[in-house]
Parts: C-alpha cells; sequence; structure tokens
C-alpha cells in the first residue's frame, strides 16, 4: 500500500515547511529529559575542554526528534552541521570527500546510518577512531593504499533500527542514546509552541486533543495542528478549542488514541485472519500488501507502546487490550502472554 497516511511519522513532501517549526536550542527542545540533560553535560564537557564531542548515535522511531538534536548539537557546540544519509553515500570516494571537507570539531550528520553500505562503514571506522582515511587508489598490482589525516569530528548517526547497525559500527559511537515516545503533556507543549510560531489561536485543550492523538510522536503532532488548522479556517472558526479539534480529527479519520485505518487493519487481520496471532511479520506483509519496513518501524512500535501489540519470539499477538480495542472478545489465557521482544531488545 503506497497511499500516503496523516499519521505516518516519516517525513511527507509537505512536511518541508517543519524546519520552521524546529526548535533551535537545547532549552526549546521539549521531553527527553534524561537524554536531553546527559546531552548537555557532554556537549559542556567538550566545550570546555577544547575537543571535538565524542560520536553520538540517535536511536527510536521516525519524528521523534533525531535530525533536530543533532542540529542543536552542532548550534550548542557553535560548530558547522553538514547531513547526509546512508543510502545517499554509495561509494567510499563519496563519503571521502564530505570527510575531508570538515573543519575540525564539525558534526556530519548521517541519518539512517543503518542503510551505510559495507564498503562504505570499512572507511568509517578508522575515521571515527583516530580521524584518518584510509583509501586504495588504484587497482590490481598498481593499487596502493594512502593514509589521509582528517580534522576531528563528531559524527551523529540516527536510525529507526539499531537492531540493524553492524557491532562494529555501534562500538565507535561513544554516547548512544535512545528517544522514546512522548508523552501527551509534553506533545502539548510541542503544539501550543507549532500554533504560535504558525499564528493558530487555540486554547489548551484543544491543543491537548491533538497531543493526544499524535502517536507520541512530535512530526505527527505538527502535522496534525496544520490540517486541523484548515479545517477550522475552511469552517469559519478562528480559536481552536477541544470540540473543534475533535470534530476535524474524526473526519481525518484519526480515532482518540492516534490510530488510523491502516492500524485498526494491522490489528483486525490478525485477530480475524490469524485468530490473535503469533503471526509472522512477513505474513502480515503479504497478507496487508505492506512493507514489511515499515510494519517494524512505523506501525508496530506505536501499538506495542500503546499495550495493544506483542512481538514473541513466534511472531506476532494480539493481546487483550488489542481485543477490546476492537471491541472483539479475547480468547482465554490471552492476558498471561509473557513475552514482549520490543526492538532495542534484541540486540
Ligand atoms: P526524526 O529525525 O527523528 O525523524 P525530526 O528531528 O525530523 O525527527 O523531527 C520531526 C519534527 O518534529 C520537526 O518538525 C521537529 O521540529 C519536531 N520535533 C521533534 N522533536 C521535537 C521536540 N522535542 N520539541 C519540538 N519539536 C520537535
Amino acid at each position: 500500500m503506497s497511499e500516503e497516511r496523516l499519521v505516518q511519522p516519516q517525513a511527507r513532501e509537505e512536511d518541508l515547511l517543519e524546519s520552521s517549526l524546529r526548535p533551535l536550542k537545547i532549552e526549546e527542545f521539549v521531553g527527553q529529559r534524561q537524554l536531553r540533560e546527559n546531552l548537555k553535560i557532554f556537549i559542556e564537557a567538550a566545550r570546555t575542554r577544547g575537543d571535538a564531542l565524542d560520536h553520538v548515535l540517535f536511536f527510536g522511531p521516525p519524528g521523534l526528534g533525531k535530525t533536530t538534536l543533532a542540529q542543536i548539537v552542532a548550534r550548542e557546540l557553535g560548530v558547522g552541521f553538514r547531513a547526509t544519509s546512508g543510502p545517499v553515500i554509495a561509494r567510499a570516494g563519496d563519503l571521502a570527500a564530505i570527510l575531508t571537507n570538515l573543519q575540525p570539531h564539525d558534526v556530519l550528520f548521517i541519518d539512517e546510518i543503518h542503510r551505510l553500505n559495507p564498503a562504505v562503514e570499512e572507511v568509517l571506522y578508522p575515521a571515527m577512531e583516530d580521524f584518518v582515511l584510509d583509501l586504495i587508489i588504484g587497482e590490481g598490482p598498481a593499487a596502493r593504499s594512502v593514509r589521509i589525516d582528517l580534522p576531528p569530528f563528531t559524527l551523529v548517526g540516527a536510525t529507526t533500527r539499531s537492531g540493524l547497525i553492524t557491532t562494529p559500527l555501534r562500538e565507535r559511537f561513544g554516547i548512544p542514546l535512545r528517544l522514546n515516545f512522548y508523552e501527551p503533556d509534553e506533545l502539548r507543549s510541542i503544539v501550543e509552541r507549532g500554533a504560535r510560531v504558525l499564528k493558530i489561536e487555540m486554547t489548551p485543550e484543544g491543543a491537548l486533543e491533538i497531543a493526544k492523538r499524535s502517536r507520541g510522536t512530535p512530526r505527527v503532532s505538527g502535522r496534525l495542528l496544520r490540517r486541523v488548522r484548515d479545517f477550522a479556517s475552511v469552517d469559519g472558526h478562528p480559536l481552536i478549542d477541544e470540540k473543534i479539534a475533535d470534530a476535524a480529527l474524526r473526519r481525518l479519520d484519526v480515532d482518540e488514541r492516534g490510530l488510523d485505518t491502516m492500524d485498526r487493519r494491522y490489528l483486525r487481520c490478525i485477530a480475524e485472519v490469524y485468530g490473535g496471532g503469533p503471526v509472522g511479520v512477513e505474513t502480515l506483509a503479504a497478507a496487508l500488501s505492506e512493507q514489511r519496513d515499515v510494519l517494524e518501524e512505523v506501525i508496530e512500535p506505536y501499538l506495542i507502546q500503546q499495550g495493544l501489540l506483542q512481538r514473541t519470539p513466534r511472531g506476532r499477538m494480539l493481546t487483550a487490550g488489542g481485543y477490546d480495542y476492537l471491541g472483539l472478545p479475547a480468547p482465554k489465557g490471552r492476558e498471561s502472554a509473557q513475552f514482549d521482544l520490543l526492538e532495542g531488545d534484541e540486540d
């Protein structure tokens, strides 16, 4: 299914506008309190020592602020920021070109770092560890290796799939940081800030209504905010309150828990076709005509967090809560299922 979802946490074209909503300073960044506090200390320490910050790895579902934090890190350090992504760096030479153009202490951000080509990854290891590039020039008997010194830099990697990062790469990040879904209160502050930036009049209850239905994800909050504003302005409501937000979100088919048609199709498929599971992710992907990655990275993490679904060693299972959500009776013994393999636990 390639149709785009309103609650999809990956960026869509319209989200290009979202850069206006990006907080620029660590103090403006809402939520992820512990991560933020730790990061502040590491930044401060690196600045005081006059060193490049150790390499940082952000991992967690899409739309939670990994790119935003990478930019904030560079800004707080007062250094340059260069962004690229794993699949874009096709050859070792491409990476070499990026690395040799960095200024001392710059931040290089590589999004989707789990998708780096293995040959590129090999070049990255000595670059991260010793700030050197080992390149092979020429081919066959004439080939020789050259070593180039690099300026000390900070690599900030981001991934939605920490389980897919190779061990040698993961071990080279001194600061691994996990992002979690946001609480409704945190999202409310993010929605209120967005409303101020976009000059939208909104009551605190209206903001909370959008927050509660944002899948714990700031990117979804920003998008719902813009859609609710569209409905409100066409319907002639200058002030968005809880009732107006609720009516607009219903029309957008986003329910009280932030689930949409795709989530319900997914849950219903497990309940009705596979007797509540366990069912393998490949089977589900085929049954729903959806990519396996989308199920694993986008749909499942939120359903698991909401307690509607479990990942077990034998496959996906609906929980008693999942049956309850669908308004179906749970089969006996469903409550006692013990396993819950979140992605981070697979490591
Ligand atoms: P990711 O890189 O994890 O996919 P982004 O950093 O691109 O996510 O964030 C997506 C959107 O959500 C951006 O518009 C960003 O401004 C907003 N956002 C993310 N985290 C926060 C936050 N903690 N406070 C305010 N806005 C946020």
